[in-house]
């Protein structure tokens, strides 16, 4: 690892200024070090934001919540308000990563973190736009079982890793920024970035510009939700397909309905297509297969990820049928 300066930031604005004169922001670090450590992120400065003191949720007079962007992934999930009205979001980060690295983890740091592309996460490999723009993308042709079926291009096919952010995509949460020249809020669909031509960039965000909180607004889904995460084992991986899932069921009717994947995008893929053709109907298998199938249909695989069409169609079903059940007949939520 290269030798870089460290400071710790006592303010936003004394961050946002050390990030001016070139240093990168650091909270959990359960990333940015591993990748520092690789070779991959090379800082010639750190400003920690450990003390900043952003670690509080609360009510927000909307209805909704507010989360400071330093509140760790653990005290996230287990926060009375969130495994209440957003259990989903609650489901979705006890399914990633282990204890300690939640433990350590923030909320905006989750959002930031990079691809694990194993041609990304090695220097050793030449060839990787993401890294290194304009070399080339070694997935592309090369080990890509693990990479997109949706929104990617020749420059880039990687997924974002992120099960919390796929939660967020369908509880519409907005995240809000502080920047040199004051503060803007960008809603977590216009957040992540697709490749296309530019696939070093991740998001939408500025340079400089640092998260200090996500707001949630009231959700339509506390009593009929469920994320699904599909891996090559039952801990401590990433997912090849998770799916989130949000019902409101009136009368044993979807009243409304809201659909993310994991695993198969640069970002969170939300399903509008088939969140639309359940609406009106009975929560049944002919309309969760249905909206299953309307899920794939934009589905272009690589040659070693074809697999992922069946299984997002599957976990797509499974999803709904679980988020379908009234949420006192659930279990607690997934195995961490
Ligand atoms: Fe790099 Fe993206 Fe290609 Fe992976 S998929 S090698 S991250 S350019």
């Amino acid at each position: 690892m290269k030798t870089f300066d460290f400071t710790h930031a006592t303010s936003v604005e004394d961050a946002i200024d050390a990030a001016t004169a070139g240093a990168t922001y650091l909270a959990g670090g359960t990333n940015l070090i591993d990748l520092m450590k690789s070779g991959v992120e090379q800082p010639s400065a750190l400003i920690d934001l450990r003390r900043l003191g952003l670690t509080s949720i609360t009510s927000t007079p909307a209805r909704g919540v507010f989360i400071e962007a330093g509140v760790t992934n653990t005290a996230l999930a287990n926060h009375r308000l969130i495994r209440t009205q957003y259990p989903v979001l609650s489901h979705a980060i006890l399914s990633g990563a282990t204890t300690q690295l939640r433990n350590m983890a923030t909320t905006g740091g989750n959002l930031l973190q990079r691809t694990r592309c194993p041609y990304f996460m090695q220097p050793a490999f030449s060839a990787c736009n993401k890294r290194n723009p304009g070399s080339g993308c070694a997935a592309l042709h090369g080990f890509n079982r693990e990479h997109a079926i949706f929104g990617a291009s020749e420059e880039c096919v990687a997924v974002h890793p992120s099960d919390m952010a796929v939660a967020l995509a369908i509880l519409n949460a907005v995240v809000h920024v502080q920047h040199p020249d004051g503060r803007r809020s960008i809603p977590i669909g216009q957040f992540f970035a697709l490749p296309g031509q530019t696939p070093a960039v991740d998001n939408t965000l500025q340079p400089h510009d640092l998260i200090v909180g996500i707001e949630l607004p009231p959700s339509k889904f506390f009593n009929h939700s469920w994320y699904l995460k599909v891996r090559d084992r039952h801990s401590y991986a990433f997912a090849l397909v998770s799916v989130a899932a949000g019902l409101q069921i009136d009368d044993d009717v979807i009243t409304a309905a809201a659909l993310a994947m994991g695993g198969v995008a640069a970002t969170p893929w939300r399903l509008h297509d088939a969140e639309a053709s359940l609406i009106g109907k009975r929560p049944t298998a002919v309309a969760f297969d249905a909206a299953a199938q309307l899920a794939m249909t934009d589905a272009r695989p690589l040659a070693q990820n074809g697999f992922k069409v069946d299984l997002g169609r599957h976990s797509v079903v499974r999803a709904l049928r679980l988020a379908a059940v009234d949420r006192d007949a659930q279990v607690a939520g997934p195995p961490s």
